[in-house]
């Protein structure tokens, strides 16, 4: 059972790193607020992060033989607007589910799957999974609200 320590992880239980194997062991779980000053990759290109809280949980799988673990982040990021230079606010509340395959093989046979998946044996950190979701929620081209109105029929999905 997790004690009330998990609650309020420490820069140090967020940095550390374990193989994605132990992240979905039964009963896993992190989480709390993390400080922004954590969050280099995120100031790389500028941006800023405040209010950000994570968490990482080991999943009940159905099915036993493919553990995993949920990611969530939720916070704000300030972007910088890419049409007229503005800086905004872009709330984030993004939820990932990552599949633990036992081997590289298992992993290969996972890679038309639509699931994100790591390597038993990977190792990474709590910080380090919860600042990829919180990448991943950066538009690839970020837009102010009135810039993204102003050029919505315009608008090219490559997705
Ligand atoms: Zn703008």
């Amino acid at each position: 059972m997790q004690t009330s320590a998990a609650d309020d992880a420490k820069a140090a239980d967020w940095k550390f790193r374990q193989t994605a194997g132990q992240f979905a062991r039964a009963g896993y779980a992190i989480r709390g607020a993390l400080d922004a000053s954590l969050l280099a990759r995120v100031a790389e290109d500028g941006n800023t992060a405040s209010d950000v809280y994570g968490s990482i949980e080991a999943v009940i799988a159905n099915d036993k033989s493919r553990p995993g673990f949920t990611v969530k982040v939720a916070g704000q990021l300030g972007l910088t607007c890419q049409s007229c230079g503005a800086g905004f606010t872009w709330p984030v509340d993004a939820m990932t589910t990552i599949y633990v395959a036992r081997d590289a093989a298992e992993l290969d046979a996972w890679e038309d799957e639509s699931f994100e998946s790591l390597e038993a044996n990977e190792k990474t950190s709590a910080l380090e999974l919860v600042e990829d979701e919180l990448l991943l929620a950066i538009p690839y081209v970020p837009r102010c609200e009135k810039c993204s109105a102003d050029s919505a029929p315009k608008t090219i999905e490559f997705n």
